[in-house]
């Protein structure tokens, strides 16, 4: 129950109303202005996170007995959290340079709080573990270790690429473009997934999922805002934008994330069955029950939601969908 007291939180922060990650994402128009650190503080910190300030998720939304013991379905779920974990640690620490280059206030202060977001949704991911039993102790070393080989082929060419334009050419847009388009327009599909997937098995899973993906709205529409401003006040950055984004899309297809990711849907898949009953006829999407679901089906369904988030944000900011396509990408 709401307190009748407490000022009413914005649609897309309240935790009982904001929209789904592909939604909002797709349909808001939110701004730099409007998400300064005033709302950041008000509509966030005290609106979205209230109650869930601590852990990611209301202290009522347990963790089941059966996710700390071993099996496949905690194995899955330690190796998302344990992955998710360090790449919001990594895009933490990738927003610094955003911080420092911002040319004005309001694009300051926004990635002030992006980066503050970023590193909770690292500390909330991992203390999910601890959740589950792992040792608080070594917590850090054993992510680092089961991450060793993600770390290199997936998260450093992302990082390398990034730093380049961010820091290395000081080109706010390009880096804005290549973290909300490239690096977060991928991401977010991803996230969405895990929210519906986790939700019929452990609720405190559940939202701490949906707490990042109220917090994605923000970045990907924000950013979005910040580029198509940027692009229809200097038109003679288009071509340099389009040279950014296509060399990310050549980023993504250089890098092999889809095993890492069907890895741990097999292990869903395993973990999945053996706890059927407690999934039932839950829908993943309207008209699919999980339980019909296949590990390939889910990672093509998030790739298609990427394709329609990006079609609907690239029209959004006035750019042709085309350039995101590369040649050799087999759309499926
Ligand atoms: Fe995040
Ligand atoms: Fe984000």
């Amino acid at each position: 129950m709401t307190d009748s007291t407490q000022r009413a939180v914005a649609q897309e922060a309240d935790w009982e109303t904001a929209p789904r990650l592909l939604d909002g994402a797709k349909e808001l128009t939110l701004g730099p202005e409007e998400c300064n650190l005033a709302y950041w503080i008000t509509q966030v910190a005290q609106g979205t996170l209230r109650d869930r300030g601590v852990t990611g998720h209301h202290e009522s939304a347990f963790v089941p007995d059966f996710l700390k013991q071993p099996g496949p379905l905690r194995e899955a779920l330690v190796l998302e959290f344990g992955f998710r974990g360090l790449s919001e640690e990594i895009a933490t620490r990738l927003l610094a340079p955003y911080v420092e280059v911002a040319p004005g206030i309001p694009q300051m202060e926004f990635y002030a709080t992006q980066l503050l977001d970023e590193a909770r949704h690292a500390r909330v991911f991992r203390n999910h573990l601890v959740e589950l039993g792992m040792p608080e102790a070594t917590l850090l070393r054993d992510i680092d270790e089961m991450a060793v080989e993600y770390r290199r082929e997936v998260l450093q060419p992302v990082i390398d690429f990034t730093l380049d334009i961010v820091q290395k050419q000081r080109d706010f847009a390009g880096g804005v473009a290549v973290f909300a388009i490239v690096i977060e327009g991928v991401l977010a599909p991803a996230a969405e997934l895990s929210e519906r997937k986790w939700t019929p098995l452990s609720p405190a899973t559940g939202e701490i999922s949906r707490g990042t993906a109220i917090d994605e709205i923000r970045h990907l529409t924000v950013a979005s805002t910040i580029l198509r401003d940027h692009v229809r006040q200097n038109p003679e950055y288009r071509p340099r934008l389009r040279e950014i984004l296509q060399a990310g899309v050549e980023l993504w297809d250089s890098i092999d994330d889809r095993r890492f990711v069907i890895h741990r849907e097999e292990l869903f898949q395993q973990g999945m069955e053996q706890h059927a009953d407690r999934i039932g006829d839950y829908e993943i999407w309207p008209g699919t029950r999980l339980l019909d679901t296949r590990p390939d089906q889910r990672y093509d369904m998030a790739e298609q939601w990427t394709d329609e988030m990006a079609e609907a944000r690239m029209a959004y900011m006035g750019l042709p969908v085309g350039w995101l396509n590369s040649p050799e990408r087999s759309v499926a």
